[in-house]
């Protein structure tokens, strides 16, 4: 496996800011704000109560996995019974405990592609070769449905993917997810991963779980999680609703790998997926506006062009423009960003994009501003073609 592209620019950013380097980051996925007070307050409470102090279940507290199960009845229209559901160390963990569960040497995931940096490695992890299906800004980063059809072969396993995607911020509509479901119900065997991280966030409409259209549900793990909804990232608990078979064979990968999830963090989790969806509507204006900035503030930025995103909170410029001279691909200019501009952005290479780099807009509209800014003037001062 190559190391998280994303991770090591975290880094990175830390390290030249402990050095005393002025960085604007925005090359993490992860929301500035604070969690919710509640989340907080259920993290006490459980720790005053002295009694998740031990080994817990390896799928997760039956009353969470209970919580879960009306979550997803609740806002997706999933029926996943209780024990269809599987709580793990981060939804990086339950996507991992899957894909090892279900794919191996010889089989194929097919991966629209831009995808999460993460999605290639866990695959080729497991000695199962990932098959990219790229697409181009002028297709809203989104590959057509036959195009994904073509990709599938009797050896493909899973079709692993998110809505609203990482790193694109593009979003599959209603009639796309029912043209996929058409593609993977002819496939028998063929499961879908399908990575619902960012749910309450999109622009227009409303979020769609393929696993809630007639027939999928048996084919569908739906993952999720705590860290973007309510800001949890540090707490690392995500979920999965699937079949009992896959819900299973994942629980024996997770019981030699971390025997499960964090006790307290189980609690907090308890909490957050009884709350009122309703409390996180105000994501959606939060991040439709700092959509609205960075766009504004990438139009100055020249010879970039930009995807209009419609949820999550990333944006993906194409800067082919400015890969000139000693900078021939996006981690070169993401390197230069970072040192010349102080700026820190991620290189599209490992999200399967080349030509392009990642900005996360998960952070406040002055930082928004200043780090436009100063990636116009960077720019601006590159050696011309
Ligand atoms: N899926 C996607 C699409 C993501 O962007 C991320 C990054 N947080 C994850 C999964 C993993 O989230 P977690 O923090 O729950 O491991
Ligand atoms: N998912 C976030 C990102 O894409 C957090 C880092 C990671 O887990 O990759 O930046």
């Amino acid at each position: 496996m190559t190391e998280s592209a994303t991770l090591k620019m975290a880094q990175k950013s830390r390290e030249m800011r402990a050095a005393g380097k002025d960085i604007v980051d925005l090359s993490l996925g992860e929301p500035d704000q604070d969690p919710p007070a509640f989340a907080i307050e259920a993290a006490q409470q459980a720790i005053g109560e002295n009694k998740w102090n031990k080994y817990p279940p390896v799928m997760g507290y039956m009353d969470l996995r209970a919580a879960i199960s009306e979550k997803f009845k609740r806002d997706n229209g999933l029926h996943y019974a209780p024990e269809e559901v599987m709580v793990s160390t981060g939804a990086k963990q339950s996507i991992m405990n899957v894909i090892i569960a279900l794919a191996g040497p010889g089989d194929e995931v097919v991966i629209p592609a831009p995808f999460w940096v993460s999605y290639a490695e866990q695959v080729r992890f497991t000695g199962a070769t990932p098959v990219f299906v790229p697409s181009t800004l002028e297709e809203d980063y989104k590959p057509p449905i036959h195009r994904i059809a073509k990709a599938i072969t009797p050896r493909t396993r899973v079709l692993l993917y998110s809505s609203p995607t990482n790193p694109s911020g593009s979003v599959l509509t209603q009639a796309e997810l029912e043209e996929l479901a058409a593609v993977v119900l002819k496939w028998p065997g063929l499961m879908v991963i399908s990575d619902e991280i960012y749910e309450h966030i999109v622009f227009d409409g409303t979020h769609r779980s393929i696993g809630a259209i007639p027939g999928m549900l048996e084919r569908t793990i739906t993952v999720n999680g705590l860290s973007k909804a309510f800001a949890l990232t540090g707490w690392r608990i995500g979920y999965i609703g699937a079949p009992k078979a896959v819900v299973q064979a994942a629980n024996k990968v997770q019981g030699q790998f971390t025997s499960g999830a964090n006790g307290i963090a189980q609690r907090v989790a308890k909490a957050c997926v009884e709350a009122d969806p309703a409390l996180l509507h105000g994501l959606r204006e939060v991040y439709l506006r700092r959509r609205d900035l960075v766009l504004e503030g990438l139009a100055h930025v020249p010879g970039w062009r930009c995807n209009k995103p419609q949820g999550a909170f990333y944006v993906l410029p194409d800067v082919s423009a400015s890969l000139t001279g000693k900078l021939r691909t996006s981690a070169d200019l993401a390197l230069h960003l970072v040192e010349h501009a102080g700026v820190s952005l991620v290189d599209g290479d490992s999200f399967g994009a080349p030509n392009t780099v990642r900005l996360s807009y998960a952070t406040s509209d002055a930082l928004i501003a200043e780090a436009t800014k100063r990636l116009a003037e960077a720019v601006a001062g590159l050696p011309k073609n």
